[in-house]
């Protein structure tokens, strides 16, 4: 099965369409890395929050 990492962002925000992110959704029953991957998207968000865009780069991969 392909990672739907380029999905985990839309799922992050809430921007995946019902079927996309059922398919998300089973995709992270199963793979626990890809978990991970929303994990720190998560993270990521919560840090925007609190931080500025400039200093945010700095954390994406
Ligand atoms: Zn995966």
């Amino acid at each position: 099965m392909r990672h739907p990492e380029e999905l985990l962002s839309a799922y992050a925000d809430g921007e995946l369409p019902e079927d996309k992110r059922r398919e998300v959704e089973e995709h992270l029953k199963i793979y626990k890395h890809c978990r991970r991957e929303l994990e720190k998207l998560k993270n990521w968000r919560a840090l925007s929050v609190m931080q500025n865009a400039s200093e945010i780069l700095v954390y994406k991969v």
